[in-house]
């Protein structure tokens, strides 16, 4: 009798459910907690509320709870059905469990609390001591239930970028807010019509908020803002980190083309030198700055490279949209006077999107934030070992990074 009671508190069963029996199985470390509800209890339709007559009940069913010292604890009752005048037959909610769910409520905020804790779908089946398929599903409803929750806020910043999803050729794009910091929308690929599919998910309010969008310098986000987004044009910012990573690039091709002319006369000075190219000057090791020391005065091509990538970072140091364009046109005069090729067809992409380059002096924005989200979705692949398929992913990175209320 006193377990009952217990029951009834742990569980918190209101009336008109009870516990009518507590049955302890230890050779199966399991506590069974069976519920009724009086004869003659009215139950209300679920679709409109009214109060009728219970009509029969559905077959028995169990739902897990949280644990009892360690003992799998399993709810079990026979959910009553009404007959709605309106609507016909239907199973009456019950309290401890959303429709549909194998778990109670408490049970299934735990596995919610779990899940965001250990980042791993195997690491929370552990804990929790549920199989894949069922904490997939406390997933999926997590994210279900978000989705339906959230509101449509402005987005005066946003971001987009492309994703790897496995090896090779599979991509997603990723949709940020980058004020706060959470995935808005994703799709399939990485094309024109990947960024109009991610971009189409925000309402007409919030695309007429938008006041400066980070991108890449690919066209395919280009014109997939073009086409979306009134006044495209002055809002988009390329960002900068990607601007660097595409000289930083230039200046390997550099190297890896003289490395192999001067090994053709034996002279390996650019050999094992890769690392000191790609880093900016106040990241360099003691050796790698006697390294890069010793390629300026021997005047190789590469160290001439790495200087103008390191002038072109300068560009954003411009506080103001008059004076970067100044600063821009002196580099690019200066790069396209050299036989750096790489560097040179860097130099042309970007005085081609020059506006929406300088554009980061009014709007300040890159996709950095994004990137913490990336690595942050990087690291939840690589410890879950990768997902099962394409969907699965998308609806980790909402669960993750989504910014939503998960809880039921
Ligand atoms: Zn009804």
């Amino acid at each position: 009798m006193q377990d009952k009671e217990l029951y009834q508190h742990l569980l918190g069963l209101k009336s008109p459910w009870f516990v009518s029996q507590v049955a302890l199985d230890v050779d199966r470390q399991q506590i069974d907690v069976h519920v009724e509800h009086p004869p003659g209890t009215k139950f209300c339709c679920p679709e409109c509320d009214a109060k009728l007559a219970c009509y029969d009940h559905a077959p028995q069913r169990s739902w897990r709870h949280l644990d009892s010292c360690q003992f799998k604890t399993i709810l079990h009752a026979a959910v009553p059905r009404v007959n709605c005048p309106q609507h016909g037959v239907k199973q009456a909610d019950v309290s401890w469990a959303e429709k549909g769910s194998r778990f109670t409520i408490l049970f299934e905020r735990l596995a919610i609390d779990v899940l965001l804790a250990t980042q791993t779908v195997t690491g929370a089946m552990q804990i929790l001591r549920t199989n894949w398929d069922q904490t997939w599903n406390v997933i999926q409803r997590a994210v279900a239930r978000g989705k339906l929750r959230k509101q449509a806020q402005p987005k005066p910043r946003i971001g987009i970028d492309e994703k790897a999803f496995a090896k090779g050729h599979n991509y997603i794009t990723l949709l940020y807010d980058l004020d706060a910091s959470t995935v808005e929308a994703i799709a399939d690929g990485h094309d024109t019509e990947s960024g109009i599919a991610c971009l189409s998910q925000l309402s007409d309010e919030q695309i007429a908020s938008v006041e400066a969008i980070a991108m890449d310098m690919c066209q395919a986000y280009v014109h997939a803002a073009q086409q979306t987004i009134p006044l495209a044009e002055a809002k988009i910012v390329h960002d900068r980190f990607h601007v660097m990573q595409l000289a930083t690039k230039a200046v390997d091709q550099v190297r890896k083309g003289e490395h192999r002319q001067l090994q053709q006369a034996d002279d390996h000075r650019l050999a094992k030198t890769k690392y000191v190219w790609l880093k900016s000057q106040e990241n360099l090791t003691e050796k790698q700055q006697s390294q890069l020391d010793q390629a300026f005065t021997l005047q190789l091509e590469t160290g001439k490279a790495w200087a103008y990538k390191e002038m072109l970072r300068d560009l954003w140091e411009h506080a103001d949209a008059s004076s970067a364009p100044t600063y821009f046109k002196d580099w690019y005069r200066r790069v396209i006077h050299t036989k750096l090729a790489p560097m040179k067809k860097v130099a042309r992409t970007i005085k081609e999107r020059l506006a929406n380059v300088v554009s980061y002096c009014t709007h300040g924005i890159t996709n950095a934030v994004a990137e913490g989200i990336n690595s942050k979705i990087m690291a939840i692949k690589r410890r879950v070992g990768g997902y099962r398929n394409r969907e699965n992913f998308k609806t980790a990175i909402f669960f993750h990074c989504g910014g939503l209320n998960l809880y039921p």
